[in-house]
């Protein structure tokens, strides 16, 4: 996508005439692969019942600003209060509100890269200073020896687990150092979390840090990527801070019904999140049996592979086999990697089998 207008650049601050539009890179194919979606879809059941839900919901008046009734029902299932509870335009509009409250001009946000680039994007966007904290080149796990004195003069620390797009978590014990290290807030992207093993998760420590945020979405497990719902579980106070930056009526009548129909539906989804954690294990088994083909251990329901010329065989899995997956080959520390969204089992089988037929005709 080009990049903004030297006539607009004229007319707007400085920091934002340095912003590029966000890419996706979307281009429509029979499989995609390339935005880490449930490709399963949503349980029928669960549809219907949204379906029922959206019926029943009138559209003349507002929403209630704070989606009061889904904090109740995250809050039951988390076993929090609902005062601990922040709901949101997905996943980046809590992103961006974390940015807004904390971050700008004078503040200080630790990054962990290779990851997911919206942290990078929005602290530009608001003039927050970022130091970054790169992760081993070869095994992308955290450099918690650099991190922790990183963490003692931050206002901000983010880190996601399961990272995107390398896979890796963040242990319990290690969020508890980072929390205790840090006079700021640490943020843990938990976009993923339902892929991950059992006890990764580190919200067990929202009883006794303070300062510590853990992000959820329901765009990835729970098939609402195309509503937009999120939330944050924090202390009271660090709530209300977000909830004193955010736009009010951002999570629509829709997208709360959606929501809520979701949360009281959610073990609907545990057969499918079963399906993708192990067909994450079968795909990262086929993928590496290629000649040529590297894959890094994941915790989310996407593989990061490298293989040789990766931009041109995710062209050639574009434009040739209508196979979308995410090109990170440019992308600093992650020279000749792709990111693969685990599919159902025969779009898998056909990614697999495409991939070996390029390399082989490579040769
Ligand atoms: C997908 C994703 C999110 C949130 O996505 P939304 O659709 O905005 O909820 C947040 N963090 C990471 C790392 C993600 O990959």
């Amino acid at each position: 996508m080009a990049g903004l207008s030297e006539r607009v650049k004229a007319c707007v601050r400085d920091d934002v005439a340095r912003l590029a539009p966000y890419d996706p890179n979307f281009t429509p194919c029979k499989i995609n692969l390339s935005a880490n979606e449930n490709t399963y879809g949503m349980p029928e059941e669960v549809r219907s019942a949204i379906n029922d839900a959206i019926a029943a919901t009138a559209t003349n008046r507002y929403p209630d600003p704070m989606s009061n009734e889904l904090r109740d029902l995250i809050a039951a299932w988390h076993g929090v209060a609902r005062e601990n509870v922040c709901v949101g335009n997905g996943g980046d509009e809590l992103l961006f509100n974390f940015f807004l409250a904390f971050g700008g001009p004078g503040k200080r946000l630790i990054d962990c890269p290779p990851t997911f680039t919206v942290y990078d994007i929005y602290s530009k966007m608001l003039g927050t200073n970022v130091v970054r904290c790169w992760r081993d080149p070869d095994t992308f796990e955290l450099d918690m020896d650099a991190l922790l004195p990183l963490a003692a003069s931050a206002d901000m620390v983010i880190v996601t687990s399961p990272n995107n797009p390398t896979g890796n978590i963040i242990s319990v014990a290690d969020v508890e150092r980072l929390c205790a290290a840090c006079p700021g807030m640490v943020m843990i992207d938990e976009a993923y979390a339902e892929f991950a093993d059992e006890g990764t998760s580190c919200e067990s420590l929202l009883a006794t840090c303070d300062n510590l945020i853990v992000l959820h979405t329901y765009s990835k497990a729970f098939c609402l990527a195309g509503v937009r719902v999120g939330y944050v579980l924090a202390a009271p106070d660090v709530i209300d801070v977000l909830g004193a930056v955010r736009q009010p009526y951002t999570a629509d009548v829709f997208a709360q019904a959606a929501a809520e129909v979701v949360t009281k539906m959610r073990e609907g989804f545990a057969p499918t999140i079963a399906t993708i954690k192990s067909e994450r294990e079968r795909l990262a088994q086929a993928l590496s049996a290629i000649d040529g083909v590297g894959v890094w251990p994941s915790q989310g329901n996407f593989l990061l592979v490298r293989l040789p010329q990766a931009g041109a065989v995710r062209v050639s899995l574009r434009d040739d086999r209508s196979i979308l997956v995410r090109d990170f080959s440019q992308a600093p520390g992650l020279e000749d990697c792709l990111r693969i969204t685990v599919g159902t089992p025969s779009e898998n089988d056909e990614l697999v089998a495409a991939i070996a037929n390029i390399l082989k005709e490579a040769q």
